[in-house]
């Protein structure tokens, strides 16, 4: 399991455990705990998740020491601001029990609790992700569901650009555009919600047996197959669970490799199917 080096020299883990929907308290801090033990490096929290704190205590707890720990959390959208940023991630550190996260990002572009609701806070709210950055509260700074048209604009105010975007990423989004724009500006991508093809209800009507019968080939599941797929294309996939067997077999995806004809033939169920919001029409 190799580290990604980011645009500013940080290494960052190939794969990441993901919180969302995971209750505060002792949930989440065994799921971290189960993650942890099971080599995951990467935790990938937010605000509005609700559960920095069990997610600090399992960190704490682990016996591992931060340092090797990359943490990530998230500028929720009503947060967004250059005084309510800075506020907010003094807020998540107190949560989480740090003095530091490996990497902060904005949540989505907009400073609107309404996801399909425009509000641009953009320009002032990265004037303090800057800030933030250069008083080492954040190793590295990034975005999260920010489309080509948004990091275009980036480049009209930001001192640093983005480190990361998080985006929703699957077979069924296969967004290679944003994909290739990332890769020629340095921006490393995570992809949120990796196993939508099979685990959400959204994608029934595009379930494609082909998935399972690939991943029968290699011996795997599907679970492993499309976080195979993330891995290979070179963004960082964020699977999330609550189980310790899904967890552990979500990670064990180091000893095998998908041919160039399998890929391609997973690029191809492209249904431009956003499982969570769609950004592109935030203004
Ligand atoms: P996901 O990881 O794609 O899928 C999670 C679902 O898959 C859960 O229902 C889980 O069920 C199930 N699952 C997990 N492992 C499985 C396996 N091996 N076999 C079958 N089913 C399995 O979805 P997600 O939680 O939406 O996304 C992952 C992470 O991305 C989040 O936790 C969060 O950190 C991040 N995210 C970010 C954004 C953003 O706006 N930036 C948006 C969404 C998500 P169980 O838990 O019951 O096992």
């Amino acid at each position: 399991m190799e580290n990604i080096t980011l645009n500013n020299g940080t290494k960052i883990p190939p794969i990441g455990f993901g919180v969302f929907r995971i209750l505060d308290g002792e949930e989440v801090e065994n799921c971290v705990l189960n993650a942890l033990k099971a080599g995951y490096r990467l935790i990938d929290a937010a605000l509005i998740y609700k559960n920095e704190k069990g997610v600090g205590d399992a960190i704490k707890n682990s016996g591992i020491p931060r340092e090797e720990i990359f943490v990530t959390t998230k500028l929720w959208n009503t947060d967004q601001g250059y005084e309510s940023t800075l506020k907010a991630i003094d807020v998540s550190l107190e949560n989480l029990g740090l003095s530091y996260v490996d990497l902060y990002l904005v949540h989505w572009p907009t400073a609107s609790e309404d996801l399909n609701e425009s509000m641009d806070k953009r320009e002032e709210t990265w004037k303090a992700m800057e800030e933030i950055y250069g008083l080492g509260k954040a190793k590295a700074i990034g975005v999260s569901n920010f489309t080509i048209t948004h990091l275009e604009e980036m480049k009209k105010y930001a001192k640093i650009l983005p480190m990361v975007n998080q985006v929703e990423f699957h077979p069924f989004l296969y967004q290679e555009e944003l994909m290739n724009y990332c890769k020629e500006n340095h921006i490393i991508m995570e992809a949120h919600s990796p196993l939508a093809p099979i685990a959400d209800i959204k994608s029934l009507e595009y379930r494609n047996e082909n998935i399972g019968i690939m991943a029968n080939k290699y011996g795997k599941t599907e679970a492993q197959l499309l976080i195979r797929w993330s891995i290979q294309h070179g963004f960082i996939p964020l699977p999330k669970s609550t189980h310790e067997e899904r967890i552990k077999e979500n990670i064990n995806v180091f000893d095998f490799q998908i041919s160039d004809e399998d890929m391609e033939s997973l690029n191809t169920m492209n249904v431009n199917l956003h499982v969570r919001r769609d950004p592109t029409n935030l203004k």
